[in-house]
């Protein structure tokens, strides 16, 4: 057979594929012939995200403090600030459910500078280390707690540490390792592995025309920038939608294709379930809330006088002093300056949210398994604990969003919306994201095919512990209730 009759073979099985052939929508094809007309022009996107971030990290630093009258129409560095977590955070997150990882493969610059950075590496081998499922729940870590203890919600300084340390590693990382890759990007950025477990809730994926059984594989060598092997491809994941696997005339490569919410998770035995997502988003909620509740939550306070008393009665003053910028908010122009005492409290708390929601979540998420496993539920307790997992993605999801968006409802308060408006939209979206995980795990147990009576005793437990997690998030999105506050103060009062 010569090369133009296998083309036209492979031409035939592409079109007499299922998946490629049910592909009706004109607009995913409009998409398709858009990216793949305009794909030499993501390198102006990219050099003008690059210079609009900087600008907006470093000329706020040489601008006047805010005051009590400032606001982000007249203090740049109160702009920036909602820029960043009004905006560009909650939109970037909201985006990955109807256009999927859209912002890493077009707009994102730190992921396009560390692929330039590897065009002209060294591209070594990718170590074991870096390939390891941790590290990017390491980075995610390491990142929001720093966060936490510079204040980079507030300081701007502190978020061109964040941004501008994260930019230099995605460099070092592009510079040193893979070929025509980004190493980086799959295997460590701290906001990756979050859009890229998020995204498969999402409603658009790209998939292979001619796909091969198997699942999914890990390819160095191939188009792809994040070492899919695209014919292999069942996980949106790792996709970082840069289309380059799509050409609208080809019989091969990638296609865009619609899809229901959630369908990905519904279906997720047959999607590259993974046990490192599922104990990221356990972990991750508990940080993120974490991060949240030591500023508000009056409790917090009073522990924290507490081990300070401790220490102070040890001898151990230094616990009073500063620490180094680099490591803490020290902005004494500002009158915010952590000390150690700060510094430990921070991220003892973070840490104490973070195992206080794995254990919760891992424990509902247990019981779910081995009750599934007693109504006739299929494969063993782990594979089904490991899917099983993925229920809680909604929640975990939305509480993020509207934790860290918070900027974004502060400033649509300053608009004129009202308070308890604000509170609805609030509470509709949480409602909606428990809604929904109780949906997929519905679902998910259906397909380990668990007994009608079993699937509503073995949700149970999941929706548990999506209320407990609500339940925890509910002073950090609403406020503390002012009635608590007080009775709390009344408490103290009549204790001292
Ligand atoms: S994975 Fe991270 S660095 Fe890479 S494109 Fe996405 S957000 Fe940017
Ligand atoms: S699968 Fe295709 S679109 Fe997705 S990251 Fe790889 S090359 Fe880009």
């Amino acid at each position: 057979m010569n090369a133009n009759q296998q083309l036209k073979k492979i031409a035939v099985i592409a079109h007499t594929s299922n998946d490629y052939k049910n592909r009706k929508s004109r607009f995913a094809q409009a998409i398709e012939r858009f990216f793949y007309r305009h794909k030499n022009k993501l390198i102006i996107i990219h050099l003008s995200m690059f210079i609009f971030f900087m600008m907006m990290m470093v000329i706020p630093l040489f601008t006047s403090l805010p005051d009590e009258s400032s606001t982000i129409w007249n203090n740049l560095r109160l702009l920036s600030t909602f820029l960043f977590w009004g905006i560009w955070f909650p939109l970037v997150f909201a985006s990955v459910i109807f256009a999927g990882r859209i912002w890493c493969g077009v707009l994102c610059p730190m992921g396009a500078a560390s692929e330039w950075a590897n065009k002209i590496g060294f591209k070594r081998p990718i170590p074991a280390w870096l390939k390891w499922e941790g590290t990017p729940i390491l980075s995610f870590l390491l990142v929001t707690i720093l966060g936490q203890t510079l204040d980079v919600r507030d300081q701007n300084s502190a978020m061109l540490e964040i941004f501008g340390g994260t930019l230099i590693l995605a460099l070092l990382i592009g510079l040193l390792f893979g070929r025509h890759k980004r190493a980086w990007c799959r295997h460590a950025c701290p906001i990756g592995l979050l859009l890229g477990v998020f995204s498969r809730l999402g409603m658009v994926q790209l998939a292979a025309k001619i796909p091969h059984a198997g699942g999914d594989r890990y390819a160095e060598r191939g188009t792809c920038p994040t070492m899919i092997d695209i014919n292999h491809k069942a996980e949106s994941r790792h996709c970082i939608q840069c289309f380059r696997c799509v050409k609208p005339t080809s019989p091969g490569g990638l296609f865009v294709r619609f899809r229901k919410p959630g369908s990905e998770i519904t279906d997720i035995r047959t999607h590259n379930a993974n046990i490192a997502e599922v104990w990221f988003m356990f972990l991750g909620t508990g940080v993120a809330l974490g991060g949240f509740l030591w500023l508000i939550l009056p409790q917090y306070q009073t522990l924290r006088q507490l081990v300070g008393n401790w220490f102070i009665n040890h001898g151990w003053y230094w616990i009073g002093n500063a620490g180094p910028s680099w490591l803490m908010s020290v902005h004494p122009a500002q009158n915010q300056t952590y000390n150690w005492l700060d510094f430990i409290m921070i991220i003892g708390f973070m840490l104490l949210c973070m195992l206080f929601s794995t254990i919760v979540l891992a424990t509902m998420n247990a019981v779910s398994s081995w009750l599934a496993g007693k109504f006739n539920g299929d494969k063993t307790f782990k594979l089904r604990f490991v899917e099983l997992g993925y229920q809680f993605a909604p929640i975990a999801m939305i509480s993020i969003i509207i934790g860290l968006g918070d900027q974004l409802f502060q400033q649509l308060k300053i608009a004129g919306i009202s308070t308890s408006s604000l509170e609805y939209t609030k509470i509709t979206l949480f409602a909606a994201s428990i809604a929904w995980s109780i949906l997929l795990g519905y679902h998910i147990l259906k397909k380990q095919n668990v007994s009608k009576k079993g699937r509503l005793i073995a949700l149970i437990p999941g929706v548990l512990g999506s209320v407990v997690i609500a339940a925890a998030w509910w002073p950090a999105i609403f406020g503390v209730h002012f009635s608590m506050l007080e009775y709390y103060r009344t408490h103290l009062t009549v204790m001292s």
